[in-house]
């Protein structure tokens, strides 16, 4: 950008690459940073590295564990239900189930969905990862409930799902509609989010 001197510029343009931040937001935060004390900005250094180095991806159901903790603590907290699996998009999704407290079973993060359009495939997924758990748990898990987004990918990667994982599990269900179309399950309200775990259907085949 001219007329900027150049650690300005590349502040900016770091802070542009995050999602549903513009140019005019990246400048303010750069400015805020230029503003704040060097401690503080030391520790938001420090931070977004730690977030690379100290965080790691648990081995069975590929949600983000701190690094060192494998498998994660709910895959290994035996009060927790094995023989239901719930699949989400992004480890946000796990959270905001969690709070509910409706769900006891265990988790599957995808980290992401399937998208033509941005050339996403299931390839680019952990669905291997989720096929392994179903085959390879001797008849363990009972259900797989389908809890990706209610927009066209998430549908889209539900349906996937189901046509994939129908032959190896007794029930493969889909959380129910109600939550809001086109929206993110992370910011569904609590309410909506456990009349949508205890609505979840049967996926027809
Ligand atoms: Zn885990």
């Amino acid at each position: 950008m001219a007329g900027l001197i150049a650690p300005v510029a590349r502040l900016i343009e770091e802070f542009s690459k995050l999602p549903g931040v513009g140019t005019k937001t990246a400048q303010r935060l750069t400015y805020h940073v230029l503003r704040a004390s060097t401690d503080d900005a030391r520790a938001l250094a420090a931070a977004l590295v730690a977030i690379k180095e100290e965080v790691a991806y648990c081995s069975i159901c590929c949600n983000i564990t701190e690094a060192g903790v494998d498998p994660c603590d709910i895959c290994a907290d035996p009060r927790r239900d094995a023989s239901r699996i719930c699949v989400v998009e992004e480890p946000l999704d796990v959270l905001a189930i969690e709070r509910t407290g409706e769900f006891r079973g265990r988790y599957h993060v995808l980290h992401g969905a399937i998208s033509p359009i941005d050339g996403i495939g299931p390839e680019r997924l952990r669905v291997r990862e989720l096929i392994a758990r179903v085959e390879g748990g001797s008849g363990e898990v009972q259900e797989v409930i389908l809890a990706t987004n209610p927009n066209l990918e998430g549908e889209a990667t539900a349906m996937y799902l189901a046509d994939l994982l129908g032959p190896h599990v007794a029930a493969v269900t889909r959380i129910a509609r109600g939550l809001p179309v086109g929206g993110d399950l992370e910011y569904a309200d609590d309410v909506t989010l456990i009349r949508s775990l205890q609505g979840r259907r049967l996926v027809e085949r």
